[in-house]
């Protein structure tokens, strides 16, 4: 069965994941490998909810997005901790290898996107701008990874706003997608707050000049991924359509945070 099909009979599953392995990813998030013997397969950009319940009985869900992409049963995430957060601190800090967690999913149809040659929906148009914020790079990820294997010619480029080198999620598979993959991916990072040393571009904050200076063309028609904290994707996806970019070709995911 094609995995969209499998998704689709899916889509409102309860499953059990084992955690099989996890690891620190940057000093403040950890990447966790799940093995979800029911799991229908992974989508770039959707994501599961997860529900954790206290010995009292209290429940706690919060969504994550998925990092891994392709079918199986393996699923990726990486969950950055909240100082203060509920569910968060409890992943990064408390998670064992080992433990057996409920998870909701896949869930999130409309931030999906599909290699073209695989048919198994509308072929995403040509090309495809991505933009994210902190953890919100994560279903991003999954989407260049999903390109890097599919290795069509689709134009990619991921502009990825983070605070400073060590906070940089998926470091090496990024660069190497950037170096490597068959399609063209280009990786713009935006440091706000400390870049690499001697590095060339503006520290800080994302503003409308370095978005259409980065950004493809609205003339090049792109799809546009956004996600991150609610207040960058609501500022973002502003500047975009003043720019010219179409608001039906911006798809935007909030992760929370003040607006
Ligand atoms: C579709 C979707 C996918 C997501 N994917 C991921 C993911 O892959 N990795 C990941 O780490 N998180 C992801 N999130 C965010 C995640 O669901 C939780 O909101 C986050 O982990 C905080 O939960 P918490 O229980 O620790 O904090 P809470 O107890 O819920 O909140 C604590 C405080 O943090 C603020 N806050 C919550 N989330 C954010 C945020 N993202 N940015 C800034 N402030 C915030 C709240 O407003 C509150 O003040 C996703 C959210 C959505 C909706």
């Amino acid at each position: 069965m094609r995995v969209a099909d499998r998704l689709a009979a899916h889509r409102t599953g309860w499953h059990v994941g084992e955690v099989v392995a996890a690891a620190m990813e940057t000093p403040l998030s950890r990447r966790i490998e799940l093995e979800v013997p029911t799991w229908p397969g992974n989508e770039a950009g959707a994501h599961l909810d997860i529900r954790l319940t206290a010995p009292d009985g209290y429940q706690a869900s919060r969504a994550y997005s998925l990092a891994s992409s392709g079918p199986g049963t393996h699923v990726t995430l990486v969950v950055d901790r909240m100082e203060y957060g509920e569910v968060s601190p409890f992943l990064v800090d408390e998670l064992a290898v080992g433990d057996r967690i409920e998870l909701h999913g896949p869930l999130g149809a409309f931030f999906i996107w599909r290699p073209p040659m695989t048919g198994t929906a509308p072929a995403a148009p040509m090309p495809v701008q991505l933009i994210g914020a902190g953890s919100g790079v994560v279903p991003l990820f999954a989407m260049v990874d999903a390109h890097a294997h599919a290795g069509d010619a689709t134009e990619f480029r991921l502009l990825y706003s983070v605070r400073d080198p060590e906070h940089v999620f998926f470091r090496a598979e990024l660069e190497a997608a950037a170096r490597d993959c068959p399609g063209p991916l280009r990786l713009d990072l935006l440091y706000t707050r400390q870049g690499p040393e001697g590095w060339p571009a503006p520290i800080g904050r994302i503003t409308r000049e370095r978005l259409a200076e980065l950004a493809i063309p609205p003339a090049d028609d792109p799809t546009i991924f956004l996600c991150g904290p609610t207040p960058f994707v609501e500022m973002v996806a502003m500047w975009l359509v003043e720019l010219g970019h179409a608001p039906e070709r911006i798809r935007a995911e909030r992760f929370g945070g003040a607006a």
